[in-house]
């Protein structure tokens, strides 16, 4: 079988352990795909897990991204191992590189105080433990989802400790997990963080539905914390700053996730290009028909695009960036590859395809999932748009010339060359509210435009029916018509002017 071979080169240290870890996923993590320790809806069971974390151990891959030292891979060297981990939808979980534990890690390896790190960071690097991230809450509460700061989870201060109440929804491995990070509003409105030992009797486990992906073990549960109290030396960082915390592991946790997916797409692409090699019709081996090659070539755009937008993504985190625009970037650009891959796998090998037979059809599944959480892919969008938007419409100095009003200059909004000066800062956000030689255009879209260009405009204000005008302008009543007001024969009262 043709292997992918990837570009990615960051360091001798990573490529080595990168090659470890991709024999050990291939000969020893693969064969467990077709073992039935699984739950209910397919997620496998802790034994699986924890079985597998034994021969990782073993083999000198057991959470290869932190080494021995407590020192963190940097990520473009992350990526490299994390894209291994996840060539089988269970490496990730052999290796300890799964998601939410992942992402849970490196915030506590930047936030969590030394004492906090022994108790909660030390289970899970180690891989003993399971942890969860308890944000999202349920739309039948109108909590937060897509809108964190629509937090409806409250905390209040109890003499030295907090108590929490409120509700949960989605909550990756709750159900099973020894270690939780609680988000939660105070009175005054700010966030906060809680780290809390898990099972406790006020976190209770109300439901944890089916879903349409089946890699994660405990799945996502909803919960209900009831009066949950959690001593003041367990939150994580200072008072109000929880969305800040968010940040910080909002990035990497993202960026983790495309790795990983990459690696299955990846293992997905070479299933489908066997089975095309393999399977014969109308003559010849599919992959020699052009529509089935073409699919194969445009994976391989398509890998290619996803890593380089992944390596590019790590770069600009590794400068110390919290490298927000670019990672909404790289996950709404990797996670709708990975899932035109992934449809496309299934497609080569038709009905096979959607079986379980092979991953392939997992990793459709799993990749269906991935466009929602970390962010879907429209709020990503969005909040691009939004600041595309300020860019756009900040008004540039008047030195530089009418011609740069509607020029964006990237550096704006990039990470790398974030820092506006204050001017243009107070500039981008409000618009100049200007026009004219060397002035923007306000990003205000109540702003009316002006009346002459509505009336050749289709989907524009409509002209009112005039036929004294329709008599003296040569396609004065074809041009209303395009522009949506009635019939090129229709008059002010709908009669006929023909
Ligand atoms: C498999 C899985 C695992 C998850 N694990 C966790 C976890 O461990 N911890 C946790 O806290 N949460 C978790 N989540 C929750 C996830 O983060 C949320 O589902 C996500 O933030 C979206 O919130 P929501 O489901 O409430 O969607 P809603 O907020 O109801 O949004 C629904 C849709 O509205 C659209 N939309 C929303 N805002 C905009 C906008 N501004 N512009 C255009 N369109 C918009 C989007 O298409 C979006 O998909 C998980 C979700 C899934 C599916």
């Amino acid at each position: 079988m043709s292997r992918i071979e990837l570009s990615l080169n960051p360091s001798s240290r990573a490529l080595e352990i990168a090659e470890r870890v991709e024999a050990f996923v291939r000969d020893v993590v693969v064969p467990y795909e077709r073992d039935p320790r699984r739950d209910h809806h397919g997620a496998p069971l802790d034994e699986l897990v924890y079985e597998m974390r034994e021969h990782a151990c073993a083999a000198g891959v057991l959470t290869p991204h932190i080494l021995a030292d407590g020192s963190h891979l940097t990520q473009r060297e992350t990526a490299l191992v994390l894209i291994k981990s996840g060539l089988s939808p269970l490496g990730p979980l052999a290796c300890n590189t799964m998601a939410p534990d992942e992402g849970n890690m490196y915030l506590l390896g930047h936030k969590a105080t030394e004492e906090q790190k022994d108790h909660f960071l030390k289970p899970l690097v180690e891989g003993r433990a399971r942890s969860a991230f308890f944000m999202t809450e349920p739309s039948d509460d109108n909590g937060a989802g897509s809108d964190p700061s629509m937090m409806l989870t409250s905390c209040r201060q109890d003499g030295n400790h907090w108590v929490i109440n409120g509700r949960k929804t989605f909550i990756t491995g709750a159900d099973g997990a020894s270690v939780g990070i609680v988000m939660a509003k105070a009175e005054d409105g700010g966030a906060c963080m809680f780290l809390v030992d898990l099972p406790d009797p006020a976190i209770r486990i109300d439901d944890v539905p089916n879903t349409i992906d089946s890699s994660m073990p405990g799945s996502h549960a909803t919960v209900t914390i009831d009066n949950l109290r959690v001593p003041a030396s367990q939150m994580l960082g200072e008072p109000g700053d929880g969305f800040k915390y968010a940040q910080v592991r909002l990035s990497p946790a993202r960026l983790s996730h495309c790795m990983r997916w990459l690696g299955c797409c990846i293992r997905a692409h070479e299933i489908a290009s066997d089975y095309a090699c393999r399977r014969m019709a109308f003559g010849k081996a599919l992959i020699e028909h052009e529509g089935v090659g073409f699919m194969l070539a445009e994976n391989l755009i398509d890998i290619k695009q996803a890593e380089l937008m992944i390596d590019w993504c790590a770069g600009v985190l590794d400068t110390g960036s919290l490298g927000t625009t670019e990672s909404s970037m790289a996950k709404v650009a990797v996670s709708e590859a990975l899932m035109r891959i992934a449809d496309r796998c299934v497609q080569v090998m038709g009905g096979t395809g959607v079986t379980d037979k092979t991953i392939v059809e997992q990793v459709f599944r799993e990749v269906r999932a991935f466009r929602i959480y970390d962010g879907p892919t429209e709020v990503h969008k969005w909040s691009l748009a939004k600041a595309h938007c300020r860019a756009a419409c900040a008004r540039p100095r008047r030195s530089a010339g009418p011609a740069r009003g509607r020029r964006v200059e990237l550096h704006r909004y990039l990470s790398p060359h974030r820092a506006l000066p204050p001017a243009d800062a107070q500039r981008a956000r409000h618009g100049s509210g200007r026009r004219g030689r060397g002035g923007g255009r306000r990003c205000d879209a109540r702003q009316p435009r002006p009346a002459r260009r509505q009336l050749h405009r289709p989907g524009r204000l409509c002209q009112r029916p005039d036929p004294e005008r329709d008599r003296l302008v040569p396609g004065a009543r074809w041009r209303r018509f395009q522009d949506g007001c009635g019939s090129p024969a229709q008059g002010r009262d709908g009669r006929s002017l023909g």
